[in-house]
């Protein structure tokens, strides 16, 4: 007979009896699991009305026009695609100081506001608002014409006439339908100005406001700049979206934009910020907290799975995984159609 032998681990050190069967590693995650009506799926719209153009630099997607939005979201609607976030690309409009196309009857968004409400009553319709598709500088505000001594090649903001132009161009989305107006501009102000706007329009109840509160200066948005052709001009937005290594100004536009009347706060990009994804959760509790897994992000995903480096689906699953775990419970991404099938699947 075997002499018993004490362990000699302590019994705190033991872990994978909690883990062993796949209920067990259910259980064992914090608080939510990823659902379908957590995505958000961003789509982009052309004005050229029979547009399916290839976006090399973001694999997968496309830019889509009116006559072919219909039939492109149809089945994954059917599978289960709730929500989606449209941004406009004026490929031939003409593009003024002001962004006057971002709120003409016929800009793409809102054309593509009429069409989805009719086509998907059931969809919930979210529509970037910025101005920087839209100007003639490419960037997401009105500009000073002072000088900008110090500042040789970047803009000058006008701050408030931003906010209020901002807020024009959102109540108009609202007005064809948006069931949610997302500015993505990062101009001071403008959260309170678009909720008055939306309040002025008799929309304020019928229209939810998402703050790109904590909008980073990434490397991570070069597909995106391809895809919506919203590269600026001259100079770079680093004098309104926020350093890398400020982890405490995005704390304080958190809270800015929490108390201007965003419903819902939103960190972009989400991968390499997941501590602040952590902080919105916890310094807005009440508001549900969002982020974007953008466009530079997925196509690192993607790019390391061509290169045989993981697997596609395990990794898109792991990284999204990552942001609900760090208390994101919206996560707006280009991985949307395969996971309304990932998610039927088991894993
Ligand atoms: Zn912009």
């Amino acid at each position: 007979m075997s002499e018993f032998k004490a362990p000699q681990l302590d019994v705190s050190s033991i872990l994978h009896g909690g883990i062993h069967h796949p209920t067990l590693r259910e259980w064992q995650a914090n608080g939510r699991t990823l659902t379908k009506s957590m995505f958000i799926y961003p789509i982009f719209i052309s004005d050229d009305p029979d547009a399916e153009e290839v976006i090399s630099s973001l694999p997968g997607q496309k830019r889509w026009g009116l006559n072919k939005l219909e039939g492109f979201l149809a089945p994954l609607v059917k599978k289960g695609l709730k929500s989606v976030i449209l941004f406009g690309v004026p490929m031939k409009m003409e593009k003024d100081a002001r962004g006057s196309a971002a709120d003409d009857p016929s800009t793409p968004v809102i054309q593509a506001l009429h069409l989805l409400s009719k086509a998907f009553p059931q969809l919930m319709l979210t529509v970037d608002v910025c101005l920087c598709e839209y100007t003639s500088h490419g960037h997401c505000g009105i500009l000073s014409s002072l000088p900008n001594p110090g500042h040789s090649n970047q803009p000058t903001i006008e701050m408030e006439p931003s906010a209020q132009r901002i807020a024009e161009v959102a109540v108009a989305y609202a007005k064809a339908g948006a069931h949610c107006v997302a500015p993505s501009d990062m101009m001071d102000g403008r959260i309170r100005a678009i909720k008055l706007g939306l309040m002025h329009a008799g929309l304020a109840n019928r229209c939810a406001l998402m703050s790109y509160s904590a909008k980073f200066a990434s490397g991570l948005y070069g597909p995106f700049r391809d895809a919506a052709g919203s590269a600026p001009s001259f100079g770079n937005r680093k004098c309104y979206q926020l350093p890398p290594q400020g982890r405490s100004i995005a704390r304080r536009a958190i809270q800015r934009d929490a108390n201007e009347g965003a419903d819902f706060i939103m960190v972009k990009p989400a991968l390499p910020y997941l501590d602040i994804i952590s902080d919105a959760a916890r310094l807005a509790p009440d508001l549900p907290t969002a982020c974007y897994q953008v466009s530079g992000e997925y196509a690192m995903v993607v790019a390391g799975a061509e290169k045989g480096i993981y697997d596609l689906k395990e990794m898109a699953f792991e990284t999204t995984e990552s942001m609900v775990r760090a208390g994101a419970s919206i996560i707006l991404s280009y991985f949307t159609p395969q996971f309304l099938d990932w998610l039927d699947e088991e894993k």
